[in-house]
């Protein structure tokens, strides 16, 4: 996965948080009964503080499950019915009940993904009714595994402090960063890995269109973009007990994606998210 920068026509920035601020304190001079003071002192430094970017083994990392969630629910808003029925559920949360008015929790996601917004749909419950719809199937839900498994994603750059409005301090991957990992799946029908590579935004080959990805994804309103990220396919390798896929990477990609768009037609929404962000 890779940072968009200036070469993919808009530059970006990346966060994912840790959910751990780091804090640098010098020795604070206050004595015992000055209480008081020393908590304001010490608030003061942690507000001036950044909040870190993810790191496993020190290296700047896209936990695993923040990349399946992000492929998962483009996937999931992707989809609208056909005659009258919709092939996968929303795992996570129904759609809100009206449209969000400009500035309320959750309004540029509705204006973005607001097609498929329209139709309610109830999560699987597999646990109870132990069938499931094509996308938990895929990815998994409580108590079943799926059949798509990611493995955290891992960058080896320097990463950047930026400031934002009111003195917030955040660890970025700067653009053109790129994240590294791999994604293993088992006994999917080739239209399925299709529809896992339209999840990432790939369309014509091995590098996608740019994607929201992260925290701040769809803050438009900051001094700058957050979340534009390309996934890249370095190369897709099938089991040895199975034929090979012909051609160069980019004609697989196209391949599998065309197979997905042909098995669930008139079903997939083809979304662009970055743009019409720009213009909300
Ligand atoms: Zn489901």
């Amino acid at each position: 996965m890779k940072v968009c920068s200036k070469e993919d026509g808009i530059e970006s920035y990346l966060h994912v948080g840790s959910g751990l601020f780091t804090i640098t304190l010098d020795k604070i001079k206050v004595k015992c009964d000055d209480l008081t003071k020393l908590i304001s002192k010490i608030s003061k430094e942690i507000a001036r503080d950044a909040s870190s970017f993810m790191r496993i083994k020190n290296l700047p990392t896209i936990p695993g499950s923040s990349v399946k969630g992000n492929i998962r629910s483009r996937i999931e808003l992707s989809f609208i019915p056909k005659d009258g029925k919709i092939r996968c559920c929303f795992i996570r949360s129904s759609p809100p009940r009206r449209e969000p008015k400009k500035g309320e929790h959750g309004w540029r996601h509705y204006r973005i993904w607001k097609e498929s917004l329209q139709f309610d749909r109830k999560s699987c419950d597999y646990m109870r009714e132990e069938k499931v719809c094509l996308v938990c199937n895929l990815f998994g839900t409580t108590g079943l595994q799926g059949l798509i498994f990611f493995d955290d994603f891992v960058g080896d750059f320097e990463t950047k402090i930026i400031h934002l409005p009111h003195g917030e301090k955040i660890e970025v991957a700067p653009p053109g960063s790129r994240f590294i990992g791999e994604v293993t799946f088992a006994n999917l029908k080739p239209e399925e890995l299709g529809l896992l590579l339209f999840g990432m935004g790939l369309r014509n080959g091995r590098i996608s269109k740019p994607v929201l990805f992260g925290k701040y994804k769809y803050r438009n309103d900051l001094p700058y973009n957050f979340g534009v990220v390309r996934y890249e396919i370095e190369k897709i390798e099938l089991s040895k007990s199975l034929p090979e896929l012909e051609g160069s990477t980019d004609e697989q990609v196209r391949r599998l994606v065309e197979l997905a768009l042909k098995s669930f037609d008139g079903e997939l929404l083809d979304v662009d998210e970055v743009k019409i962000l720009e213009r909300l």
